[in-house]
């Protein structure tokens, strides 16, 4: 969702990364046509770049600035443009992959299994972003109404969903794997020193080793209020420990932030032992993408 915040950070010039597989465009809230992102991440030197536009959601689930009709309207534009796209690409040596960041939602697997199987996207990106009709992530203040308790329960329910997510065997990737610390980090870090926090956190992870889910390492919650990378250290520690295998993004909304902070995004990995990402290949396969970790 939106409520960007600007950082001022400065990025390298080329990124160290050379893939980035989470960019939105026009064709949801995002501010710039699939050509201009286009653009924008090939002068950051990327060489694989993949779009993961939203899908069409089903009755009852919208946010405001990213309603279900205009997804559902675009989604053949968005899929024939990538795909164009794709063929100019591989001219100019640059990789273009058709991607799709799908809902997970709970109770509503029929819906994204059936939109998925009708479409053939290189590879899915699930994105959990609703517990019931909420869309979580949209507004600061549904989170300011919330005790902590309440804020502990929906915590512990988003590592109940992202389980299910990748048990549901429909995803690649597990988009910004902890979202719901998006404007309570305090709290979410009070709760991960709770007792009952990390068994339901391994319990997600794991279920993410044994469906073959990559993580992904999202440079977005430094855009974002609660300014720390997705996921959070204790959480990269636990992905390490049970040897999840990684993908890289940005989330990019706009033009300024393809491969954004990939530099910052490639220590961070690094230093929790990681030497490459992967990208999905289809058939539980992944291609490896060795990254270096430059100096700050
Ligand atoms: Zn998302
Ligand atoms: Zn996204």
């Amino acid at each position: 969702m939106n409520s960007t915040l600007f950082s001022g950070r400065q990025d390298l010039a080329v990124s160290p990364i050379a893939v980035d597989l989470h960019m939105h465009t026009g064709y949801s809230h995002g501010e710039a046509d699939v050509e201009t992102m286009y653009l924008a991440a090939r002068s950051k030197g990327l060489t694989v770049i993949g779009f993961s536009e939203h899908s069409p959601r089903p009755d009852g689930f919208s946010y405001p600035s990213d309603y279900r009709e205009k997804l559902a309207h675009g989604l053949p534009g968005y899929m024939r443009e990538v795909r164009e796209l794709a063929g100019r690409g591989a001219a100019q040596g640059v990789e273009v992959l058709l991607g799709i960041e799908a809902d997970y939602i709970r109770g509503r697997e029929e819906y994204t299994r059936d939109f998925l199987r009708a479409r053939n996207f290189d590879y899915i990106v699930g994105g959990l972003h609703f517990q019931g009709a909420w869309g979580f992530d949209a507004d600061q203040a549904d989170w300011a109404r919330l005790s902590r308790p309440e804020r502990f329960k929906a915590y512990a329910r988003y590592y109940d969903d992202l389980a299910a997510m990748c048990g549901s065997g429909l995803f690649h990737i597990a988009a910004h794997p902890d979202l719901i610390k998006i404007f309570s980090i305090g709290d979410f870090n009070a709760w991960l020193d709770t007792e009952e926090a990390l068994p339901v956190l391994r319990r997600a992870l794991g279920a993410m080793r044994e469906a073959g889910v990559l993580l992904e390492i999202s440079s977005a919650g430094l855009r974002k209020r609660c300014g720390e990378i997705y996921p959070g250290p204790r959480i990269m520690a636990l992905a390490a420990e049970l040897g999840l295998s990684v993908a890289f993004a940005s989330d990019a909304h706009c033009p300024d932030t393809p491969a954004f902070a990939f530099a910052e995004l490639a220590r961070y990995a690094a230093s929790f032992g990681y030497t490459y990402s992967c990208i999905p290949m289809g058939g539980g396969k992944v291609r490896r993408m060795p990254f270096s970790a430059p100096q700050p």
